[in-house]
């Protein structure tokens, strides 16, 4: 066998949606400790927050109430900040992470948001965020978006979209270490919540204020990897920001879903709806498949893919996003079909 494949700094490469592939530019913004009080740090901070709405194009309307912990904390912030006390809210399903938004909120009767996922990571189903926007607006509902992994690489317009509030994370297509979640808000919804949150720790409003007062988080902030995700930022934009980072992942996706299918793997959503961050296939059926053994075959080639999380199917998922490139994905997609190959799983013919 041919040596496992690397990263630049000699990792196996996950093929995952977050933690994924970081750059060494990232990493080695990532080793040195820093005071959090100290001004060095909160001037870097500032100039991180004050950047992530202009990804959206929201520097105007929006602020960001940063979120120590992952994207799920920031999902929870936004929803217990924005949604708990004030209605009901209509949670829109087509994943795990919708199933997760279900449980964090509890059921009254008249429905004041909708809650959607703008990508759906754990069926790769890209949800019309637009089309959702429109509605809710036309009928007078608040959107919070669940977008941590679109936020940075799928179009999202503050200007033209209406919604309330985007909660996102470093590590996923910004290309940062995980630590660090956000909701991006808009200013008028963030200052109407006064009084709503449900718990303290995420309560964003709360957060907003003190650093807008301190120039820090309320508590221990995760350093490094707001320091790192300084260096991803400047990095993202140095290469064209979201257009650039959406474009090499959409040829990534057609990599990969091409590749797969010619291996005799089935896609989960149907391709109108398949969004550019990853493929969820079906399981092969076939008796000389099982997962865990593909995996492992897989992982000593340098690749480390992920389990499935849904309900509907039996699934795997295969990521396209992070510091990789169409070589990458084409050499993953050889090692799969050496692994099948060596596994006696026959690949059906290509179409
Ligand atoms: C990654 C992700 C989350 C957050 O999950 P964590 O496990 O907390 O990182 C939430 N929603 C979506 C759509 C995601 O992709």
């Amino acid at each position: 066998m041919p040596s496992p494949a690397r990263s630049e700094t000699g990792d196996p490469l996950p093929l995952t949606p977050g933690p994924m592939t970081t750059s060494k530019s990232v990493k080695q913004a990532a080793v040195d400790d820093w005071g959090s009080r100290d001004a060095t740090f909160v001037a870097l901070n500032a100039e991180v927050m004050e950047n992530l709405p202009k990804i959206i194009h929201g520097e105007d309307a929006l602020v960001t109430a940063p979120m120590q912990g992952l994207g799920g904390f920031a999902v929870e912030a936004m929803l217990t900040t924005f949604a708990a006390r004030v209605g009901a809210a209509l949670v829109l399903v087509n994943g795990a992470y919708g199933q997760r938004a279900k449980r964090i909120l509890s059921e009254t009767p008249a429905i004041t948001h909708i809650f959607a996922v703008h990508c759906e990571t754990t069926s790769g189903v890209l949800n019309s965020i637009e089309r959702i926007a429109a509605l809710c607006a036309r009928h007078g509902r608040r959107l919070p978006i669940d977008a941590p992994s679109a936020f940075g690489a799928l179009d999202l317009d503050a200007r033209m979209t209406p919604f309330d509030a985007v909660a996102a994370s470093a590590n996923k297509c910004l290309e940062d270490a995980p630590g660090l979640g956000f909701v991006v808000c808009r200013r008028e919804a963030l200052a109407k919540s006064e009084g709503d949150a449900t718990t303290l720790s995420l309560d964003l409003l709360d957060q907003r204020r003190n650093l807008e007062k301190t120039g820090r988080c309320r508590f221990t902030p995760p350093i490094r990897a707001i320091v790192a995700l300084h260096q991803a930022l400047r990095d993202f934009w140095a290469d064209g920001g979201g257009c650039c980072c959406g474009r090499r992942y959409r040829e990534n996706a057609r990599i990969l879903i091409g590749g797969m299918r010619s291996l005799g793997f089935e896609t989960l959503p149907p391709d109108a709806l398949q969004a550019p961050i990853i493929g969820a296939f079906r399981r092969p059926s076939h008796p000389n498949f099982p997962f865990q053994r593909f995996y492992d075959s897989l992982k000593e080639r340098g690749y480390l893919i992920y389990p499935g999380k849904l309900k509907v199917a039996d699934s795997l998922r295969i990521g396209c996003i992070g510091a990789l490139y169409s070589e990458q994905m084409r050499s993953a997609l050889r090692a799969a079909r050496e692994t099948l190959a060596e596994m006696r799983v026959a690949p059906a013919p290509a179409a």
